[in-house]
Parts: C-alpha cells; structure tokens; sequence
C-alpha cells in the first residue's frame, strides 16, 4: 500500500503536451480511476507511474520516496495492458511465475506464490493451460493474477475491460473491486467508460485534453460537475445553452428560448452559460422552490423501471425520467407540457464547449 502523488507532471511527444502538468494524489488502498475520452493523456499519465515512461518534467512520490525516474520494478508498480500481454507459447502457471522466477526465488516458494494468486482470481486448475485454451475473461484474470504475484505496491490498470463482452465486463468489475478490498491495495484504474468508472471507484480524476477538470467521488463529479465537460461526460444529461440577464450577488436569472428562470446559484462572471439538470431531477408536479418551464411533449420513452419524457422548449430537448407510470399515462407528443425544476437542482457553469 502506498500513496502515489504527481506533481505538475508534463509529458510532451515531438514538442506537443499529451499531458499538461497534473496534479494527483491517490491514496494508499484507493481504487481510483482516471476517467476520460480516448486520447486524453490516460495511458501516457498510467504509463509514468508504472515507470515504463518518464514526465518530461514534474515529479512522482510513491508515499514521501521521489520515484519520477526509477524503473517499474524498483519502484513496485505493476501495469496490466489493455490486451493482457500474455505469453502465448507458456502456460499459466509459467505466465504467472515469470516475474517471481526473474527474482530467482526458491521453487516452492513460486509455487505457493502462483497457487495464491490463481486462486485469488479464481483460476485454480488451469495451471497447465495455455492462454489460447481461455476465454477473453480468463486471460484477463491470469494477466490479473501475473501483476499480483510479485506484490506490488500498486496496482495500474489500463482499460481492463475494454476486450470483454458487456456481462463478462459487469462480472470482472465486480472480480477486480473485490480483489482489491481483500488485498487493501492501491489501484489506479483507467477507463473512457463513465458507468464503469462510477461503479468501481473510490474516486474519480476527469481528464480532458491532457489536463485533469475535476476530482471527486462518484457522488461529488454526478451531482456537483465543476464544469461543462465534466457534466457531459458523466452519462445522460441536460445541458441547456443560456444567458445569464440580471444578477443579485449569488442569484441569477438566466434566459434560453425566451424562458426565465429566477434564483439560480452561480459564482461566475460570464454571462454565456450552461444550466445542467439531470433528468432524474426534473418533475412532472409542482415541487417547492421550483421553476416551472412550459413545452410541449415530443417524446415519451418507456425504458422499463424509468420512462423518459423529451420535452421541446422553443428549439431545446429537454430530458426528464421518472419511474411513476401515473404521470406519463395520456402524455402524447406535441401535447402541451410543463416541467418542474427544484432551483438547488440546476446546475449553473460556464460555457466551455
Ligand atoms: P488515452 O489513453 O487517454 O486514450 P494517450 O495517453 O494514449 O490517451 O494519448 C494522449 C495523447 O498523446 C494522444 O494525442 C496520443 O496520440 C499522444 N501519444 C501517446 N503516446 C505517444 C507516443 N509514444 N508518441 C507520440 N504521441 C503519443
Ligand atoms: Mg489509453
């Protein structure tokens, strides 16, 4: 177990910044994941900590040791691939020993490592298979069970999933969370998957082109986005295009589609803004402290435990979901409709994109 903390750390390819100076600190026996779309400096950001690249500046701890230029073994961070890298003409018991044998340790001592680390991950008797006898699932598991057995201090995770078909997927998040409690160790988790990344985090780091917008838990980066982007990238949401028209200190009134609303918290001074609702937030009743905007329906999608209801306000969709049958019976498109908004459930940010 160990804390990882980087510092204002850079990595340029050819003159461009992949990453532009970030700021961490993961703690120790944390699942924490970076979270962002492809090519926003994840992989390069794991890489630094595992040691298999160095920042072009700024500096890396593993707890208070500087470890900015030590190799991966040296400093007990392990990486596993997105496609497992699996040794193809070796079998399990041999994939998972390897880094034990490199160490020249006694036979039995191998033994009673590898034996550990297959059942961790459940894969004991598959010893003598070879990793083209496993499925997709399976060698994700020995690739797993290959990083554990050295004992790293930390453990990074590229995209672990990503090859997995979508139940194996919900069963290797649950494997991988499990592990890691049992173990108590730290892991740095990588994924562009916003679910996945709410489901198995202790906290999240959301990163945009290179550069980190917000850290939180779960809880924090869904219902309290910093920012435009964040808000968007974490699921389905309402991001609604406004002007902020008058201020009173804190309290706003902002104007989309010739549409007021009154009383809304926002700390920024630019007037281009975003109202983000989560549609789970939107009522089709009178609620206290509301505002209320008038549409008409233009569609209404049963999803089974929730149904949808898309309202049109001027050229806007708007998006409320509620699980009371009740109150969508009759609702048909172009009807009239009005949407109730608790004033602490908008959202206001500038607008970024
Ligand atoms: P992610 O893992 O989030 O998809 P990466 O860290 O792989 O993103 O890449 C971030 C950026 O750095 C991308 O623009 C990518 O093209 C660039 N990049 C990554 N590795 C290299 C490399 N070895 N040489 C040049 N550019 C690279
Ligand atoms: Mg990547």
């Amino acid at each position: 177990m160990v804390d990882v903390k980087l510092e204002n750390v850079v990595k340029e390819f050819d003159g461009v910044q992949a990453v532009k100076g970030i700021n961490l600190h993961i703690k120790h026996g944390e699942l924490f994941t970076l979270l962002g779309p492809s090519g926003c400096g994840k992989t390069t950001t794991l890489r630094m900590i595992a040691g298999l690249d160095y920042p072009t500046s700024g500096k890396i701890y593993f707890d208070d040791q500087e470890v900015t230029y030590l190799p991966s073994y040296e400093r007990g961070a392990v990486l596993v691939f997105q496609n497992y890298a699996l040794w193809p003409h070796m079998t399990v018991f041999d994939n998972v020993a390897y880094g034990l044998k490199l160490k020249k340790l006694p036979k039995e001592e191998i033994r009673k490592k590898v034996e550990w680390a297959l059942e961790l991950v459940k894969l004991k008797g598959f010893e003598d298979r070879y990793p083209t006898q496993l499925s997709g699932g399976q060698q994700q598991r020995v690739a797993i069970a290959r990083a554990l057995v050295v004992e790293p201090k930390v453990l990074l995770l590229d995209e672990p999933l990503s090859n997995l078909d979508a139940k194996l997927r919900l069963e290797m998040r649950s494997e991988i969370r499990r592990i890691q409690r049992e173990l108590g160790i730290t892991v740095i988790y990588v994924t562009h998957d916003q679910e996945e990344a709410m489901a198995i985090s202790d906290r999240i780091a959301v990163m945009n082109v290179g550069t980190v917008e917000q850290v939180g838990t779960p809880r924090d980066i869904y219902e309290r986005p910093k920012s435009e982007f964040v808000a968007s990238f974490m699921g389905k949401t309402n991001v609604i295009r406004a002007k902020v028209v008058e201020r009173d200190g804190n309290k706003v009134t902002a104007e989309f589609e010739g549409l007021r609303l009154d009383g809304l918290h926002y700390e920024g001074d630019k007037d281009d803004v975003v109202l983000v609702i989560r549609p789970e937030r939107i009522k089709l009743h009178p609620v206290e402290n509301a505002v209320s905007i008038e549409g008409t329906v233009d569609l209404v999608e049963y999803y089974g435990f929730f149904t949808e209801v898309v309202g049109l306000f001027g050229d806007t969709r708007i998006i409320a979901r509620t699980i009371s049958d009740r109150e969508v019976q009759g609702l048909r498109p172009t009807q009239p409709v009005t949407f109730y908004i608790d004033r602490e459930d908008i959202i206001v940010l500038p607008k970024q994109l």
